[in-house]
């Protein structure tokens, strides 16, 4: 069996200088992969210009959101933001059956914010609700989780990345803080450094988020995987169901 990756991201509100920090990676490698976008913005629409990267939705629906007061208007406001986008993760991984009805409603047709973590394998399914159908993709790596479980969770050196299909999720400020912890991502949080210069001392050196990201890329540049974004893993599923 080829191993076969896919490689997404929840943008989660990054800054610019992150988000072509990041870019500039995935445009060397020229790796394929899927963005849950959470806003617009200069560097949200030069990533979105790369022929390898594909966009998602990152709806935020938790109290207090910014992109909207209800479900409905949370969605509406990202579907006006990424016209034509039809694939979710949402922030916080917030889900629930009216939600999933609400998105069906608006026109989304494949969610990908159940984590089932690694070896567990992303098998697609068809969940049928009152309002139509919605393909699910779970996921298996997250970096967040990998850092909460502290060794426990498989990293990439693990042989579970070997012959199984894994879908991973970064977060391009985890990367580019190369975060050993969460309460590093925090202080970064709280000090919103604007650029480059002040985010420096927030950076961790070593084995982080960033350099395991950049083992990723590398294992794909030697060919050792084949990547497949989420729309053609979708679209593979459809075709085969
Ligand atoms: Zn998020």
């Amino acid at each position: 069996m080829t191993t076969q990756w896919t490689l997404t991201l929840d943008v989660d509100w990054a800054p610019d200088y992150i988000i072509r920090s990041v870019m500039k990676k995935i445009a060397a490698a020229k790796i394929p992969c899927t963005w849950f976008l959470t806003h617009k913005s200069p560097a949200v629409d030069e990533l979105l210009a790369l022929d390898c990267v594909e966009p998602g939705l990152h709806p935020n629906f938790l109290p207090g959101s910014t992109h909207g007061a209800t479900p409905k208007g949370v969605l509406q406001h990202l579907m006006t933001l990424f016209p034509g986008v039809t694939a979710v993760r949402t922030h916080s991984l917030v889900q629930s059956t009216p939600l999933l009805m609400e998105m069906i409603a608006a026109g989304i047709t494949t969610d990908v914010s159940l984590f089932l973590p690694a070896p567990t394998p992303c098998e697609p399914h068809t969940l049928h609700l009152p309002t139509g159908s919605i393909l699910r993709i779970p996921y298996n790596w997250e970096d967040d989780v990998a850092i909460w479980s502290a060794g426990r969770m498989p990293l990439f050196e693990s042989t579970v990345f070997l012959s199984k299909r894994t879908i991973f999720n970064f977060h391009p400020t985890l990367i580019y803080l190369n975060a050993v912890t969460l309460d590093q991502y925090e202080a970064f949080k709280k000090a919103k450094p604007q650029t480059p210069e002040e985010a420096q001392r927030f950076i961790s050196s070593g084995n982080g988020t960033g350099a395991f990201f950049d083992k990723l890329l590398q294992a794909y540049q030697r060919r050792k995987v084949e990547m497949q974004t989420i729309n053609e893993t979708a679209v593979a599923w459809r075709s085969n169901a």
